[in-house]
């Protein structure tokens, strides 16, 4: 197999297209899919080395597969990590890059407006195993302060959050988990890798679920986890290699075709989005609206300095509660109502019914997500067509 070069200094769009692709000897134009458990060897001295490392090549497909591969060095090379790993979904790779390096007696400091099963994992699953956890209010550096302790091992972040889109400080929240000698995830899915570069802002690991924009068409779900080599070496290869969270070959193809196209979509779908808050912005209809790119969004500042430009998500409340905002939903009839995000179709969300129906209603009232609020990930579809279908759906609400 030879390697196609792509070299940092190419631009993401290139990068995008042909970053980690490894030709057979038939020099496909398009990356083969690998759908193999295993491999065999020419000799048992072969199989020998293999295993013990000293003979580079692809051992079992539970932890190492050519189509893989691919995706993963595509993503390394996007991200600006080191290297990657892709799992089977996004809460695998939340879970892994939390959960591996750390055992009990450890501590975790987490922001508290977290996607729902996130949030199940930092709060829930973690104490059970004697890892104790902490969660703040993420906007607020003096409460990440105040938590940290000398066990704090990890902190765990979401910028922009579901759903409410607020916009956290990387290098502030860094900046204290490192004097800690703690390390910080970010999970970076609502900001796509096109608007947001987490490890050059100081974080130290990236998660995505690529079940949203890195597919972007619906079709499978997937995660990564990027950072050093060191921290793959040192928490995640033996634990992914034990016990199995891994990506299927053909997933991880649909992914890498995926990415061939995440920038002309992103780009799109954000150029969309920031046209339809705008219109929202003045809708007597609208009690609030925050979009990422927008001069009256909370921390409009912050967004300017960490981010490349707004965001494909929109998060708004209908006026008259959760009645009117199930009957906008209820009235849409391009965007759909579904739980998903990212895709080429609009999809609209009721958090509070739906991903965060779990938390008890003042909690998710303390999180912003109220009754009548409503997110919206804005798709590929003619952005007047977009327009014209809310307007009219306000209009019934
Ligand atoms: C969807 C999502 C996840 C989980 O990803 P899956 O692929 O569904 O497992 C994690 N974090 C965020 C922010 C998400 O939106």
């Amino acid at each position: 197999m030879s390697e196609t070069k792509s070299a940092p200094r190419y631009h993401p769009e290139t990068r995008l297209v042909h970053s980690g692709t490894l030709r057979s000897q038939f020099a496909e134009t398009s990356e083969a899919l690998f759908l193999t458990q295993g491999y065999v060897y020419d000799t048992a001295e072969q199989c020998e080395a293999r295993f013990k490392g000293d003979d580079p090549g692809f051992i079992y497909s539970r932890y190492s597969n050519p189509t893989v591969a691919m995706f993963e060095q595509r993503m390394a090379a996007l991200e600006g990590a080191e290297t990657a790993r892709a799992l089977a979904t996004g809460m695998a790779a939340v879970t892994t890059a939390i959960l591996a390096p750390l055992k009990a007696g450890d501590h975790v400091v987490a922001a508290k407006a977290l996607f729902g099963s996130c949030r199940y994992v930092v709060e829930d699953l973690l104490p059970r195993y004697g890892i104790e956890s902490t969660l703040v209010d993420g906007l607020d550096l003096d409460q990440w302060r105040k938590a940290m302790r000398p066990n704090t091992k990890t902190c765990f972040i979401e910028s922009p959050t579901n759903p409410t889109l607020d916009v956290l400080d990387i290098g502030g929240i860094a900046e204290i988990a490192h004097q800690a000698g703690a390390r910080l995830i970010v999970d970076n899915v609502f900001a796509t890798p096109i608007w947001q570069s987490p490890l050059a802002l100081g974080a130290d690991v990236v998660v995505y679920s690529a079940t949203k924009h890195i597919d972007g068409q619906g079709r499978t779900l997937g995660g990564v986890i990027l950072s050093s080599n060191a921290f793959v070496q040192e928490h995640l290869q033996t634990f992914i290699r034990q016990t199995g969270p891994s990506i299927s070959p053909f997933n991880a193809w649909i992914l890498l075709k995926g990415l061939e196209t995440l920038g002309v979509r992103v780009r799109q779908q954000t150029d969309s989005a920031a046209a339809i808050a705008e219109v929202l912005a003045s809708h007597p209809k609208v009690s609030r609206l925050v979009y990422p790119g927008r001069p009256d969004h909370p921390q409009a500042a912050l967004v300017k300095k960490q981010m490349r430009a707004g965001s494909t998500l929109i998060g708004f409340e209908v006026k008259g509660g959760k009645a009117a905002a199930f009957r906008c939903l209820n009235a849409l009839k391009i965007a759909r109502i579904s739980n998903n995000l990212g895709d080429a179709k609009s999809l609209v969300t009721h958090p509070a019914t739906t991903t965060h129906q779990r938390l008890a209603p003042e909690i998710r009232a303390g999180l912003g997500i109220g009754e009548s609020f409503i997110r919206y990930s804005v798709g590929l579809e003619h952005k007047d067509d977009l327009i014209e279908d809310l307007v009219t759906a306000l209009e019934k609400a």
